[in-house]
C-alpha cells in the first residue's frame, strides 16, 4: 500500500516544536522578525509572500512586509536591503523571487547581510552548507530532509536521484544528502536539461527528489518498485476550474502512486514544510543575533 505522505502534519508537527524556541526568545526579550520584500505583481509569487506572512503570525513572528515598484531601479532594492541589514528588529529578510529583469539576482542574494539570510542563498552560506557546517540550510531542500526524516525514510547509503540544478532547490538538496551525516551519507545523483535517459537514473533511485518545473515529468514507467517520491514541481496548467489553471507537480501522481513505496502529493507535500522551515530559520536567526541558546 503506497503511503501518501502528508506534508501538513509533518509540518504542523515542527512548527509545535518552534513554539518553546520562541518563548525562549521572549524570555530574552526578543521577538523574531521577518523582513519579506516583494519586487513583482506576479499573482504566484503575491500569494507565496502572503503565505510566509501569514504562517509568522500564526506562530508569533514579527512580519514586516516591504512592496517595491517592479519598475523601481534595482537600487531602490539594494537601499531597501541596507535598510533591512542594519534594522535590529528585522532578524530574517527575504527578498521574493523571480526578480524583474534588470535587476541582478545574485548582486541582490550578495547584499543580504549573511547573517540574516533566512533563505540560506547568499554565498558565506552556500559556503557553510557545502563544507557541512551549515548556517542556514535553504528552506525546500532542509523542509524534505525533514519529510525524509519524519517518514523513517534511509538516506544512508541509498541511491537518490535529483531531477534539477537549481541553487534553491536541486544542488542544495544534492549537498545535503552527500553530507556525512545521520540525514546525508546517500549516494547522489544530480540530473537536469542535458541528461542522457532520465528514465534509467530514475528507475536506478531509491529515492527520487523531482525538482524540475516541467509538469508531470516522471510518471510511474520511470520509477522501479518501492521508490519514495519527492513531488518539488509546483506548475500551473490550464484547466477548467474556477481560477482556470490547476496545480501539478513534476510527477505524474496516479502512475507514480502504482510504483512509489511514498509519494508526496502537490499540493500538500513539500510546499508545507518550506515555509515552516523559513521560520525555524528565523528562529535560528534570531537565536543567533541575541545570542541565545534555542537548540536549533
Ligand atoms: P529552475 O527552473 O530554476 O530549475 C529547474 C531545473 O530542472 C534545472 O536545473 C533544469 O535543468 C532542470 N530540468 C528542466 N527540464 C528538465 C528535464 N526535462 N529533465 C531533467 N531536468 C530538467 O526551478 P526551481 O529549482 O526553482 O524549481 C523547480 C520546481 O520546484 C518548480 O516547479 C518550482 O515551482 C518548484 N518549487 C517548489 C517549492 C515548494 O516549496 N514546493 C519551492 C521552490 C520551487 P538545466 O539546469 O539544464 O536548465
Amino acid at each position: 500500500m503506497t503511503r501518501i505522505i502528508d506534508g501538513n502534519e509533518i509540518a504542523d508537527r515542527i512548527t509545535a516544536d518552534l513554539e518553546p524556541c520562541l518563548e525562549t526568545l521572549a524570555d530574552a526579550g526578543t521577538t523574531p522578525g521577518l523582513a519579506t520584500v516583494l519586487m513583482s505583481d506576479d499573482g504566484a509569487s503575491e500569494t507565496y509572500v502572503s503565505m510566509k506572512r501569514q504562517a509568522c503570525n500564526d506562530l508569533g513572528i514579527e512580519s514586516i512586509h516591504h512592496e517595491l515598484d517592479p519598475d523601481a531601479p534595482a537600487d531602490a532594492l539594494f537601499d531597501r536591503i541596507d535598510e533591512l541589514n542594519d534594522d535590529p528588529a528585522v532578524h530574517g529578510i527575504l527578498v521574493q523571487l523571480p526578480l524583474p529583469d534588470h535587476v541582478d539576482r545574485q548582486a541582490v542574494l550578495e547584499r543580504i547581510d549573511p547573517q540574516k539570510d533566512v533563505d540560506g542563498f547568499h554565498p558565506e552560506n552556500v559556503g557553510r552548507l557545502v563544507t557541512g557546517t551549515p548556517r542556514f540550510k535553504p528552506c525546500t531542500p532542509h523542509g524534505i530532509q525533514k519529510l525524509l526524516e519524519a517518514e523513517g525514510v534511509e538516506t544512508e547509503g541509498a541511491d537518490v536521484v535529483v531531477v534539477g540544478r537549481s541553487n534553491i532547490v536541486g544542488k542544495p538538496m544534492a549537498n545535503l544528502l552527500v553530507q556525512k551525516s545521520d540525514t546525508g551519507n546517500a549516494t547522489v545523483t544530480v540530473c537536469h536539461s542535458r541528461t542522457d535517459d532520465l528514465a534509467a537514473k530514475t528507475r536506478d533511485a531509491d529515492v527520487v527528489v523531482a525538482a524540475a518545473g516541467v509538469p508531470e515529468l516522471i510518471d510511474g514507467s520511470m520509477l522501479s518498485p518501492g521508490t519514495t517520491v519527492i513531488d518539488v514541481g509546483v506548475n500551473r496548467v490550464d484547466a477548467d476550474t474556477e481560477k482556470g489553471y490547476e496545480l501539478v507537480g513534476d510527477v505524474e501522481f496516479e502512475s507514480a502512486k502504482e510504483k512509489a513505496d511514498a509519494i508526496t502529493p502537490v499540493p500538500g507535500g513539500v510546499g508545507p514544510l518550506t515555509i515552516t522551515m523559513l521560520l525555524y530559520n528565523t528562529i535560528k536567526a534570531a537565536s543567533l543575533q541575541a545570542d541565545v541558546d534555542v537548540s536549533l
